[in-house]
C-alpha cells in the first residue's frame, strides 16, 4: 500500500527532472521530485549548451534562471585543425536561436532549477533515493532515505535520474548501447589563458583526438579531451594525471602557454563516449527523459539540449490531454524520431573526425576540402541539433558522395 499519491513522481532532480517538475507544478499538477543528493558537487557533466538547447530553455522559461545563476553566453565557436585556426562561427548571427553557446557550472545550475521547481509548488525530497518502481495503471515508486523506506503512487512516474537510471532498470526497459568508440576526459580549470568569448575546438583527426574548452565566465573553463578507445589503452582519470591530460590537449593542438597559470578546480574524470538509449521510452505508467531515455555521446555536447527537448515535448503532450497514457506514448514516438536523427548525424561526425587508419585518412582527404568550400554540407548540430537534415541525401552530401557521382 502506497503512503502518498501525486499526479507525477519524478525520479532525479538534475536538469531534466527539475525543469519538468517546475514546468508541471506551475500548471497546478501535483508533482513530487526525488533527488538523491543534498548538496550538488562537480561530477564532470555537461556545461556547454548549444544554441538549439537555448531555444528549448526559452520555450520552458528557464533561460532567465540559467543566466541569473551565472550562465555565460559565448558568441564564437572556433575550430582548429591541430594548432591552426580553421574557422570561427558567429553563433548569434547564424543560428535560429540567435544565441551563443550558454555555458554554466553544472552544480550551480542544478541547485537553481531544483529551488525553482520547489518555488513553483513541486514537493522536492532531497537526500532520498528511488530504489524501485512497480509499473502499472497506478505505478508505485519505492524510496529510501535516512528515515527508512517508503512507497508513493502516481498517475505517471518519470525516470530522470541519468545514464544509470534505476527506474529504467526496475521498469524492465531494454537498454541499447553502441560499441565503445570514444572516451571523454574532463576537468574544471581556473585561470586558463584561453580567450573567453569562444568555445575552442581543436580537432586532430589523423591521430583520432579532439580537445574542447568551454569558458564558464569568471576565469573558469571546462576542458575536455576526446580520443578513440584504441588510441589510449587507459582513459585519463584522477587528478594526479592532470599533466598527462594537458599534454594530450597540447598534442591535439591547444597552445601550451594557455595552461601555464591554470589550476584545478574539480576532479579529472573520464567517461565512455558511446550512446546508450531505450527505444520508445514509455511503458505501463513509466516514462523516461534525459540521459535515462538516451545518453548521447558527450563528445558532441548535445545531452543538455536533448534533455530539454524531452522536457518540452513531454510537458506539451501531458498538458494537451487528460489521457496521460496516450500523451506519454506520443512523447515516446517523437523521442524516437528526434533522438534517432541526432544519433545518426553524430555517428557521421565521429566517423569523419575520430576514425584513424588509411581508409579514414582517404575519406578525410576527399571530404574535408568540400566541407571547407561548402560548410553547409555538414550537419548543424549547434544551431539545429536533431532538426538538421539527416536523411540519406544529407548523408551523401556530408561524405561528398554526390561529388563522386558528378565527376565519375
Ligand atoms: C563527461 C561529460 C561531458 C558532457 N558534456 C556535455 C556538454 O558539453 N554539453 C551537453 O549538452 N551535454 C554534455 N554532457 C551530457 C549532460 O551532462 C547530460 O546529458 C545531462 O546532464 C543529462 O541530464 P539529466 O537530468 O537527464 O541527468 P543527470 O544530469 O545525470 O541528473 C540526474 C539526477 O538524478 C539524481 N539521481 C540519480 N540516481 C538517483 C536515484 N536512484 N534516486 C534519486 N535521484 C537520483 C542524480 O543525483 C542527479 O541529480 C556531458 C556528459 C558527460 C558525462
Amino acid at each position: 500500500m502506497a503512503h502518498g499519491h501525486y499526479d507525477i513522481v519524478i525520479a532525479g532532480g538534475g536538469l531534466g527532472g527539475a525543469t519538468l517538475g517546475r514546468a508541471l507544478a506551475t500548471q497546478g499538477i501535483r508533482t513530487l521530485v526525488i533527488e538523491r543528493e543534498v548538496v550538488f558537487k562537480d561530477r564532470v557533466r555537461g556545461e556547454g549548451m548549444h544554441p538549439w538547447g537555448v531555444t528549448e530553455a526559452c520555450a520552458l522559461g528557464i533561460d532567465g534562471l540559467l543566466r541569473d545563476s551565472g550562465a555565460h553566453e559565448v558568441r564564437w565557436w572556433k575550430r582548429y585543425l591541430g594548432p591552426v585556426p580553421r574557422d570561427c562561427r558567429d553563433l548569434p548571427e547564424t543560428t535560429p536561436a540567435h544565441s551563443g553557446c550558454l555555458d554554466f557550472h553544472h552544480p550551480t545550475m542544478q541547485r537553481k532549477l531544483l529551488d525553482a521547481a520547489e518555488a513553483a509548488g513541486a514537493v522536492v525530497r532531497r537526500g532520498t533515493a528511488v530504489v524501485g518502481v512497480e509499473p502499472g495503471n497506478a505505478p508505485v515508486v519505492q524510496l529510501r532515505s535516512g528515515h527508512g523506506t517508503e512507497r508513493v503512487s502516481a498517475r505517471l512516474v518519470v525516470g530522470a535520474e541519468g545514464r544509470r537510471s534505476m527506474v529504467r532498470r526496475s521498469a524492465g526497459f531494454i537498454l541499447r548501447q553502441d560499441p565503445a568508440r570514444l572516451v571523454v576526459a574532463g576537468v574544471l580549470h581556473e585561470g586558463l589563458g584561453a580567450p573567453d568569448d569562444a568555445v575552442h575546438y581543436f580537432q586532430n583527426p589523423s591521430c583520432g583526438q579532439g580537445a574542447l574548452i568551454f569558458p564558464l565566465g569568471s576565469q573558469r573553463f571546462r576542458s575536455y579531451f576526446v580520443s578513440g578507445v584504441e588510441q589510449r589503452r587507459c582513459p585519463i582519470s584522477g587528478s594526479e594525471h592532470i599533466g598527462e591530460f594537458v599534454d594530450a590537449c597540447v598534442q591535439t593542438g591547444a597552445p601550451r602557454d594557455w595552461y601555464a597559470g591554470a589550476t584545478l578546480a574539480g576532479p579529472l574524470a573520464a567517461y565512455p563516449g558511446a550512446d546508450s538509449w531505450v527505444d520508445h521510452p514509455y511503458r505501463d505508467g513509466v516514462v523516461l527523459i534525459g540521459d535515462a531515455a538516451a545518453a548521447s555521446d558527450p563528445s558532441w555536447g548535445c545531452g543538455l539540449s536533448l534533455t530539454l527537448r524531452d522536457v518540452r515535448v513531454l510537458r506539451d503532450c501531458l498538458l494537451g490531454t487528460d489521457d496521460w497514457d496516450a500523451a506519454a506514448h506520443a512523447y515516446a514516438e517523437q523521442h524516437d524520431t528526434y533522438y534517432g536523427a541526432l544519433h545518426r548525424v553524430e555517428d557521421w561526425l565521429t566517423r569523419l573526425l575520430y576514425e584513424t587508419g588509411p581508409i579514414a585518412d582517404a575519406r578525410r582527404a576527399h571530404v574535408l576540402p568540400h566541407l571547407a568550400k561548402e560548410p553547409a554540407r555538414a550537419p548543424d548540430i549547434s544551431g539545429l541539433g536533431p532538426d538538421t537534415p539527416s536523411d540519406e541525401a544529407a548523408r551523401r552530401r556530408f561524405f561528398a558522395e554526390d561529388i563522386d557521382l558528378v565527376t565519375r
